[in-house]
């Protein structure tokens, strides 16, 4: 049993009202509201635990590190990894990303070696390889996608040359909403001998993710876009490629030993966690998981599939619509353009309204440049969405479209 009202009860800004108006928060894909447990448990931790973490002897020291632990072991379970060895706490996907990117190009890559990426990625999964290809000369390949958004498979194995080294690819598109075959990008990456990153920042909020399975070699995500806080996010790495990397930051926690001659670094997944980490925010991310899990992916990830069936079908109806994206595998984030309104209009017009939607390129404009457009309107939908505000928001564009007619 979905209980929606009970769900929307757990997430205290939905109640607000903006304008006047009740607040039809269609913005998800940039980030999600947070349940009252997520932001208890950051005023609980802060007032009741706060230390900081693994150097502490003291009662409120191991407390804290305890709980932070507690929580890799959480994010290792909800994405079912094989050890919290391979679960290293960034800043967020952005972070993740770069980390992997510098690090292994440092590594394991030489001028002229490829990395393959897709024309729908977001840019940070472009330019974190640009710094590289900047920095170390090597060169991007791009998979291209049908007119529909499904990347193309056979374009793919064509790009495995020699120099391949590794593949960075969305999970699912944060434009699009293509949920990619991703299983079979890994197989095909492991078949050429390469190593492959999926960016699940789109996909973990959305969809049951087990890492073993899929076989990803590195699987990144943000917190804040799956109902944790701002400021924490995960880099999943197989522990023999996470062994081969060197340290990306130095700083205290990643070392063993330091003396002016030579320096140890820590064990995993230490290694990568330089400084003093969002021990607050690791505790938050485990309790937005628990509710997740507690709600259960496959139910969310039935729920929001209904949900964009009938927006699908629902913004069809609307005379002059566009929509960008119209995957067999789609997920729940819809872009469009209506007539000739351009995309910050529609956006600007329906706040007015209490609808939160986001416009112009997405962090995508390669994917805009494919598309030829500058910028879409983009709806995208979460656990506490309902119909009714679907249909809010059809009312609402086709309000806006009859004041540009
Ligand atoms: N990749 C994708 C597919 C995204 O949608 C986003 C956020 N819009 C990011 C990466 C970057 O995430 P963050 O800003 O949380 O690092």
């Amino acid at each position: 049993m979905y209980n929606i009202s009970k769900i929307r009860g757990d997430f205290p800004i939905l109640s607000r009202t903006v304008y006047g108006k009740p607040l039809v928060y269609l913005d998800n894909g940039a980030t999600t509201q947070k349940p009252r447990c997520v932001v208890e448990s950051i005023t609980d931790e802060y007032y009741s635990v706060n230390a900081n973490v693994h150097r502490g002897v003291h009662f409120l020291s191991q407390q804290a590190t305890n709980l932070h632990e507690a929580s890799r072991e959480t994010v290792r379970k909800f994405i079912n990894a094989r050890s919290t060895s391979e679960i290293v706490f960034t800043r967020g996907t952005t972070e993740s990303i770069n980390l992997v990117a510098s690090t292994f190009a440092d590594s394991q890559m030489q001028a002229g070696d490829e990395v393959i990426v897709s024309v729908m990625e977001h840019h940070s999964n472009i330019v974190s390889w640009q710094l590289q290809a900047a920095r170390k000369g090597i060169v991007l390949k791009v998979i291209p996608m049908n007119d529909r958004g499904e990347l193309l498979l056979d374009e793919y194995e064509k790009l495995f040359s020699p120099r391949t080294r590794i593949v960075s690819v969305t999970h699912v598109s944060n434009v699009l909403g293509t949920i990619n075959p991703v299983d079979r990008l890994i197989e095909i990456a492991h078949a050429h001998g390469v190593p492959i990153l999926i960016d699940g920042a789109q996909s973990i909020p959305h969809l049951p993710v087990d890492v073993q399975a899929l076989d990803a070699d590195f699987y990144v995500f943000s917190g804040h876009k799956v109902y944790g806080p701002t400021g924490i996010g995960v880099l999943y790495g197989k522990e023999s490629w996470l062994e081969k990397l060197p340290p990306y930051q130095g700083g205290g926690e990643m070392i063993k030993n330091v003396s002016f001659e030579k320096t140890t670094f820590n064990e995993l997944p230490f290694k990568f966690e330089a400084g003093t980490p969002d021990y607050i925010g690791s505790t938050a991310l485990a309790k937005a998981l628990d509710y997740v899990s507690a709600i259960g992916m496959k139910n969310i990830e039935a729920y929001e599939h209904e949900l964009t069936v009938y927006a699908m079908q629902r913004l069809k109806e609307i005379p002059g619509m566009r929509i960008f994206g119209e995957a067999e595998q789609k997920s729940s984030v819809i872009s469009f353009l209506v007539g000739d309104i351009h995309h910050f209009d529609m956006g600007t017009l329906l706040d007015r309204l209490g609808i939160a939607v986001r416009t112009g390129h997405h962090c995508a404009e390669p994917l805009m440049h494919r598309l030829g457009i500058e910028g879409t309107v983009r709806a995208s939908f979460a656990l506490y969405n309902t119909k009714e505000e679907i249909d809010q928001l059809v009312a609402g564009i086709g309000r806006v479209a009859k004041m540009f007619l």
